[in-house]
């Protein structure tokens, strides 16, 4: 069996315990003669997983129990679109934090359904770095001020989140469960399920009860989320395998040490990179500025741009999947979602001092 450094930005690896444990239970799970595939999502068997799976999630995120958790579809594309058509009225104002292109994606679907109004300093700062203090109208009441926690693309992180005076809707799309969550100001979180928490298929949502008590009525059913709230995510039929898979991804974070173990493992993957951009800081060029730089996407480029395409090439060569930077920034991005191992990590430090020493 072939396993490789796969540092793909997304879908990305899964713990190999997992997949395993998927294998063995494909065609029989636990005796009940049928795959997971196959199973009502009406059965005993499935609502036991489907329950097991957002117990596990409220306990390792410490979800506060007036908060609901839903399992939806559609990926966090279909959430930048859902979240303003359920909370945010025509004569209504919401802030949208820009940190990244994903964040000016939810914004431009925003703008479809109520005002924006935006806090750009980061996207004047070439997308390096978040804002140190929110920057927002007067006298405006904000019905949400939405900010990306992880900027997948850029690889900026909020080191910690924002504090607003209104509630705060995250997409944690690139880093739920790497890290513990302060919940105090948090009104919803989204994140679309193949980076951190399991495969494509599954968007995660946790709202607040007060927070979906404003959400507007009149949109058609399935886009509602006070539906899914409802029903626990079993209105209509769930994406049952990959809830099961990210079940199982749950039980692994547990046994990693839960999220704080998983975060301290992140932070040294992450530094182990870090430490060799700033060793060399005329040969690897960091994008994002040090105090926002991300644990999940590292993001280079090198000096310049013919090294740039013989890093990648060499990457390649060693079977280094996935470190090709995105299309709009270039250069180098190497992710590090939780299940990458600290080996893995370590490997490609290593191949990046050694690159250094070759082509110097
Ligand atoms: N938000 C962030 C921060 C992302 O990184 C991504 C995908 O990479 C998305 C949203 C879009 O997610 P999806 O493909 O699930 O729609």
């Amino acid at each position: 069996m072939k396993r490789i450094d796969n540092f793909n930005a997304g879908p990305s690896a899964l713990p190999l315990s997992v997949l395993e444990r998927v294998r063995e239970e494909l065609v029989d799970y636990q005796g009940t003669g049928m795959s997971v595939m196959e199973m009502s999502h009406r059965s005993a068997a499935y609502e036991a997983i489907h329950d097991a799976a957002e117990a596990k999630l409220r306990r390792l995120l410490n979800v506060p129990d007036d908060f609901r958790v839903l399992f939806l579809q559609g990926g966090a594309s279909l959430q930048f679109a859902m979240l303003p058509m359920n909370f945010l009225g025509r004569e209504e104002t919401a802030l949208y934090v820009l940190t990244g292109a994903w964040s000016e994606k939810a914004a431009q679907e925003a703008v479809r359904f109520g005002r924006v109004v935006v806090d750009d300093q980061a996207k004047d700062e070439g997308y390096t770095d978040v804002p140190t203090q929110l920057k927002r109208p007067e006298d405006v009441d904000l019905r949400y001020v939405h900010v990306t926690s992880n900027n997948t693309i850029y690889g900026t992180q909020w080191r910690e989140l924002p504090t607003a005076d209104s509630p705060l809707v995250i997409d944690m799309s690139s880093d739920i469960l790497s890290r513990p969550v302060d919940w105090t100001n948090v009104g919803l979180v989204y994140a679309g399920a193949q980076k951190n928490l399991g495969p494509s298929g599954v968007t995660v949502v946790l709202v607040r009860d007060s927070f979906l008590a404003g959400a507007n009525g009149d949109v058609p059913t399935m886009l509602g989320y006070p539906t899914h709230a409802k029903q626990r995510s079993l209105y209509n039929t769930p994406p049952t395998f990959a809830i099961y898979i990210m079940g199982l991804v749950l039980d692994w974070i547990e046994e990693q040490g839960g999220v704080e173990g998983i975060a301290a493992r992140n932070r040294e993957k992450a530094g182990l990179l870090y430490r060799v951009i700033d060793d060399h800081p005329d040969f690897y060029l960091g994008h994002a500025k040090e105090r926002a730089r991300s644990d999940m996407n590292v993001t280079f480029r090198l000096s310049d741009d013919e090294l740039s395409a013989r890093f990648l090439a060499e990457a390649a060569k060693r079977e280094f999947v996935g470190v090709k930077g995105h299309r709009s920034v270039g250069g180098c991005r190497v992710s590090l979602y939780n299940a990458i191992s600290v080996e893995s990590a370590a490997r490609f430090a290593t191949f990046m001092d050694d690159f250094v020493r070759a082509h110097r």
